[in-house]
């Protein structure tokens, strides 16, 4: 695996469609998160970095017969061949994924290889039977004409846990649209960002359309509030987007944020608890990605009745799974993507049992696990919804079991949260799963299992966002709409 065995240094920026000198000697350098050894270095983007990604994103955008002007069709074939060359690069993409966030890599393949292909490819096929444009009549007389035009230059703000595919949720609508776009990663995955921008040379998107500049928060908010930006599109944690909401407000320019989750997973009384038969399931809606994933129901909603056997169940799950090095293919918990992330987490689980939740299991670091960022999955049973633990984010391997004693209660205690992001219904009655479903105060949310899908809207309500990604509709998010009366 290149990522480990070579530093992989990368000296310049991608900026204007070539890769560039660093107006300054800065430089991001990445930890393996399974073995704390550096793994390879880029250049830190810098202010001029930014003018001059902005600038190059800008020129592209207002070029009369460039890419903001081309037939739909003929940017659906560009699209077509980034996610061809993101394919090439698929196995690479996922094992510089793993190394650098602790995202075991049999999931990293699935997600941050194979998922951002499904999302451009669904962007390039819608672009091949929308139209941007329509006529009606209109109400007094003459005919009125809709343009949806491209909305310009946007500012693109990924974290560092699903880095490509977050990223693809921005751009592919985007470019589909006919936007421009500096995107900014976050400085704990930057590698994959250098390959990604490698598979956008490759493809021949043209000079200018993408560019980027990896840097922390400070470059961050500089590009959320550069006046060459016209949209912003951010996801990460609830404070940096409150700040960024706060810049974009004051521009009034259009933003659109997703944020963090304490969503719940419903288990009620009527469900299939054998773990053979929905363990991996349970696993992708709770645990996912070593638990820094935003949607996972980390508050799992347990009734009276079957209270001992769901606490049961989640104990079975937390001891059943490896633990281990992201690159191991049988790994299916790596640790946390840093120190600072894995101290987060721990600090939360003393604050779990300072409160008088009962850990059932886990709570320190793996045995045999001396280097790396490692927390065992941890299951804490008799929580109640005020807990620390209960409200806020933890983004680890930390699952907490509330009682609850009717649906009414558990869909009472689901929407006591200043969250809304995703969740889940576990049940033998997809009917009643439904309606418990639709009374939950969410983005998203799934019947016995977790999946977003491509072609359908991703987002949240309360503190996890504003606005929807993915789905036909995103392509709203990066367009002006124009009424012509003729
Ligand atoms: P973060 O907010 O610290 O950073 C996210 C990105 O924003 C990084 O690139 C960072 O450099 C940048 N940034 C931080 N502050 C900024 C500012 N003031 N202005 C501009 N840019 C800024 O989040 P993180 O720790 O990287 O990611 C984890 C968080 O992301 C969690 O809260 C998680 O729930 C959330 N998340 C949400 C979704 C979703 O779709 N709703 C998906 C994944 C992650």
């Amino acid at each position: 695996m290149t990522a480990t065995t070579a530093l992989l240094n990368v000296e310049n920026l991608y900026i204007g469609g070539d890769w560039v000198r660093p107006s300054s000697s800065a430089r991001i350098e990445v930890r393996s998160a399974s073995t704390e050894q550096v793994i390879g270095s880029v250049p830190e983007a810098a202010e001029a970095d930014v003018d001059a990604a902005v600038a190059a994103a800008r020129a592209a955008f207002d070029d009369p017969t460039g890419w903001s002007t081309w037939e739909p069709a003929k940017r659906a074939d560009t699209l077509d061949r980034l996610a061809d060359e993101l394919e090439s690069r698929s196995e690479e993409m996922s094992q510089r994924v793993a190394a650098q966030n602790g995202m075991p890599i049999a999931i990293a393949r699935q997600l941050e290889g194979g998922f951002p292909l499904a999302v451009i490819r669904f962007y390039s096929g819608l672009l091949r039977t929308t139209s941007f444009e329509s006529s009606h009549p209109h109400m007094l007389g003459g005919t009125t004409t809709v343009v949806r035009e491209p909305i310009g230059v946007v500012g693109a703000i990924a974290p560092w846990n699903f880095p490509q595919t977050l990223a693809a949720f921005k751009y592919a609508p985007a470019l589909a649209a006919g936007c421009t776009l500096v995107l900014k990663p976050s400085p704990e995955t930057v590698l994959d960002s250098a390959l990604f921008a490698d598979a956008v040379q490759a493809a021949g998107v043209p000079a200018g359309v993408i560019n980027v500049v990896p840097g922390g928060r400070e470059i961050g908010a500089y590009l959320v509030s550069h006046p060459d930006v016209d949209k912003v599109a951010f996801t990460g944690s609830t404070a940096a987007g409150r700040s960024i909401a706060e810049t974009c407000g004051k521009l009034l320019r259009p933003v659109t944020l997703e944020l963090g989750g304490k969503s719940a997973a419903i288990v009620l009384d009527d469900a299939e608890l054998d773990l053979a038969t929905i363990g991996e399931k349970l696993f992708g809606a709770t645990l996912l990605n070593n638990g820094q994933t935003c949607f996972l129901g980390t508050r799992v909603l347990a009734p009276r009745s079957r209270y001992d056997e769901v606490v049961g169940v989640f104990e079975a799950l937390a001891n059943s799974l490896a633990v281990g090095d992201a690159l191991d293919p049988a790994t299916q918990i790596g640790p946390m993507a840093s120190e600072r992330q894995r101290e987060r987490v721990e600090g939360y689980i003393a604050k779990g049992s300072g409160d008088g939740a009962r850990l059932v299991t886990g709570g320190g670091r793996p045995k045999g696990q001396d280097r790396g960022w490692f927390v065992e999955p941890t299951i804490f049973a008799d929580v109640d919804n005020n807990h620390t633990i209960a409200r806020e984010e933890i983004f680890g391997p930390v699952l907490s079991v509330i009682p609850y004693s009717d649906d009414d209660d558990a869909i009472r205690i689901a929407n006591d949260s200043a969250f809304g992001l995703g969740g889940t219904v576990w049940t033998s009655d997809d009917d009643r799963g439904l309606s418990v479903a639709k009374r939950v105060r969410t983005g998203t949310i799934g019947i016995n299992t977790y999946l977003p899908d491509p072609s359908s809207p991703f987002g949240g309500v309360k503190d996890s966002g504003i606005g929807r990604e993915l789905g036909p509709d995103a392509i709203g998010n990066f367009q002006q709409v124009k009424s012509i009366y003729r």
